[in-house]
């Protein structure tokens, strides 16, 4: 946008340096163009109510008129609440309910006066309230010239400082009135016209003031492929500038993988490593960098496609790295490709935190000198005191425990040649999401289980039954197998009371099973004690592991047979699938079990059967995407990539698709922007870049 949307918001009539700072600390708002690209989240709907009669517990947010008959404070302290209560034009009730502002609400809530409120439904005893519901006094004179008002986005401390939803409406009003004449068009008329999309300044306007229902639909179709394009847009273009500027060591030799193969994999890969292993080798062999995720679910095998990458590396005079985020996933990749190299004579090693000194001193000296030819460990690999002679491979397990930095961190220890990359990870990401995060890695997948492999059959059962789930966890230790108990736990906190369930649980299980020997890990542990528990239990010492998510990533325990989930409804679809990973690993037919309360919500109801249906990790994904949105996803919160303005990634993938194949056509027939017609591409592109800069004033 032009150098006017980069005008300071404090300058806005109305607006001033006082609001201006506030907006900044509680919305990011910096600039005219940060203020215009604050879209409504939603609409009031003037046309439409409903009666007190109607409603019904499955209506998401629904809008009521009525008039206030009657509130009161009930209780004390921190267990007080405000109830109040709106009565309709038949005269039915609503309970309106605050738990919090209880006195400025009390204060501010107007008797026998008309409201429209604005909330979800929910039924008690045949009777709907509604807890914390916007409120919106009814003005007689009202006049209803906008079929659709906008709903922005505010902060308690903006509220707080009178700056609501309704005044930030004031202030689009304005800033658009002085706007309008300076808004350029950001598409191409090309683009324009295949999608038929809307022009810049009408979809602006009508994004905030909906003229009619068309033009609405116009401005947020328009918005959306606009702000999906340019993703993939900036994606693509890093993509060709790496491909074109990167060039990678070619690893064409592969006599020690073909002596593996032959005589020392004591399985037959499965169709997708195959596939995979040929997908890499197409990229190692091409003479530029590879960047590939791959991607595969939990026990797919995805460690072996590692172990033949840095096979296929050390075939060609080059060193690889192996990283995982946790001591206790090093070590088992360390003991698992451990005995694979010493029978074909590589020389590999482990590094980690707990690595004594001289033993470092020896691995630094391995590794600078080229004796040393893999490596596997932590974040110690880090170091700037780790050195090689030719890094020519990394490995990220677990990619999403690590930042960005962190591990370019590692690809920088090659000033020759920057090695080749392959991050890993159990977390399925749905393809709309992988599209849309990393457009500029290349992607494979790991869709099948080794044969033989049971299914791990999954069950809910409600607390009432516990004895019995009890008694089933009996029968199988005695069978010689293991038992994970799993705790819910809110792991930002550090107040010990959030402990009270693992330690009530650890005891009622100590006493539960007197005859059998019980570990227990916590992320409050100190990491010795936590790898003491764990090696007990992966040593069966211990029969039984009480936890908390720690266990979550990797561990491998074949003999552990029994997932049990406590209060599983406080968990994530995918950290439900993520912790059902760590049973099946082995022969034996494994259980899930899930025990829950019997009260639960709609959507905890659809995660545990979705859970007792199926095995499959990208259908899980999907349908966690679509409770949660993308937001939550484990693994994305910090990419930065999904502060999406108006899209969402769970709704729009149509929008996204076509994004797509439009960003890469106008690339493939003018890689540089440099035509005529492209011109508004390449403007907005730089402004954007340049916005990018400016982000870090706010950090
Ligand atoms: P993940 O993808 O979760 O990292 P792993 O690499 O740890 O899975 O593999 C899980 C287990 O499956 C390991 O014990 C591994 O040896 C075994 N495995 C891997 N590939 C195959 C295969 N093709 N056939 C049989 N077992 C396999
Ligand atoms: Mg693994």
């Amino acid at each position: 946008m032009s150098n006017f949307f980069n005008t300071k918001i404090e300058f806005l009539k109305g607006v001033g340096p006082m609001r201006a700072e506030l907006l900044q600390k509680e919305l990011q708002i910096f600039t005219y163009g940060d203020l215009i690209q604050h879209y409504p989240f939603r609409y009031l709907d003037r046309t439409q109510f409903y009666k007190v009669s109607e409603l019904d517990e499955s209506m998401p947010y629904v809008q009521v008129r009525g008039r206030i008959r009657g509130k009161e404070v009930i209780g004390e302290g921190r267990k007080q609440r405000l109830a109040a209560t709106l009565v309709d034009e038949n005269g039915d009730q609503l309970e309106l309910v605050w738990f919090k502002g209880v006195k400025w609400m009390q204060k501010s809530l107007k008797n026998h006066t008309d409201y429209i409120v604005f909330g979800k439904p929910t039924e008690f005893n045949g009777k709907f309230s509604m807890a914390h519901p916007e409120l919106e006094e009814l003005a007689e004179e009202k006049q209803t010239t906008a079929f659709l008002q906008p709903v922005y986005h505010t902060t308690e401390k903006l509220k707080a400082h009178r700056i609501d939803s309704k005044v930030i409406g004031k202030m689009m009003e304005m800033l658009l009135k002085v706007a309008v004449p300076n808004i350029q068009e950001t598409l191409s008329p090309e683009l324009i016209d295949t999608y038929r999309l809307t022009d810049k300044r009408s979809a602006l306007i009508n994004i905030h003031f909906p003229e009619t229902v068309e033009k609405y639909n116009a401005a947020k179709f328009r918005l959306k492929f606009e702000e999906l394009f340019y993703i993939q847009l900036r994606l693509f273009r890093q993509k060709v500038v790496r491909k074109a500027d990167l060039k990678g060591q070619v690893f064409n030799q592969v006599p020690t993988l073909t002596e593996f193969y032959k005589n020392h994999l004591t399985f037959d890969l499965t169709n997708a490593q195959k596939r995979v292993v040929k997908e890499i080798y197409g990229d190692l062999t091409a003479g530029k960098q590879m960047n590939r995720l791959l991607q595969g679910d939990v026990g797919s095998g995805k460690t072996i496609v590692a172990f033949i990458t840095m096979l296929i590396a050390a075939d060609n005079g080059a060193q690889s790295v192996l990283m995982a985020p946790t001591e206790i996933l090093a070590d088992q990749h360390y003991v698992g490709l451990k005995k694979f190299a010493d029978s074909l004579g590589i020389n590999l090693g482990k590094l980690t935190g707990s690595t004594k000194a001289r033993e470092r001193k020896v691995l630094h000296e391995q590794l600078r000198s080229g004796d040393m030819k893999m490596i596997v460990g932590t974040h110690a690999l880090l170091e700037d005191v780790v050195q090689f002679q030719n890094l020519g491979l990394c490995i990220v397990d677990e990619q999403h425990r690590f930042g960005v930095e962190q591990r370019s961190k590692l690809w920088r220890k090659n000033p020759r040649v920057i090695p080749h990359v392959l991050v890993m990870t159990a977390t399925p990401i749905p393809r709309t999401l992988a599209m849309t995060l990393y457009g500029d890695l290349d992607v494979s997948v790991i869709d099948e289980l080794p044969a033989g492999r049971k299914e791990i059959v999954t069950v809910h059962r409600f607390d009432s039954h516990r004895l019995r789930v009890f008694q089933f966890v009996r029968d199988q230790i005695k069978l010689g197998r293991q038992v994970y108990i799993v705790y819910p736990l809110i792991e930002e906190s550090e107040q010990m009371e959030n402990y009270k369930d693992l330690m009530d649980g650890y005891e009622s299980v100590k006493r539960a099973f007197p005859e059998y020997e019980v570990s227990m890990v916590h992320g409050k542990m100190k990491p010795q004690d936590k790898d003491y528990e764990m090696q007990r239990f992966v040593k069966n010492e211990t029969q039984i592991m009480v936890a908390t998510t720690v266990i979550e990533v990797g561990v491998n325990v074949p003999n552990a047979s029994v997932m049990i989930i406590e209060s599983a409804e406080r968990f994530g679809l995918s950290q439900l699938h993520q912790l059902r990973g760590r049973v099946g690993r082995g022969a034996e037919q494994s259980y899930c079990i899930l025990m829950t309360g019997y009260k639960l919500s709609k959507d905890s109801k659809t995660r545990l059967e979705t859970m007792v249906r199926t095995n499959n990790g990208f259908e899980i994904a999907d349908i966690d995407l679509k409770l949660r949105g993308p937001g939550d996803l484990m693994g994305t919160q910090q990419s930065g990539v999904l502060d999406l303005l108006i899209s969402d990634l769970a709704k729009d993938a149509p929008i996204l698709q076509e994004a797509r194949a439009a960003a890469q056509r106008v690339l493939h027939v003018d890689p540089q922007l440099e035509q005529p017609q492209n011109h508004n591409l390449r403007r907005h592109i730089q402004s954007l870049s340049a916005n990018t800069v400016n982000w870090s004033r706010i950090s």
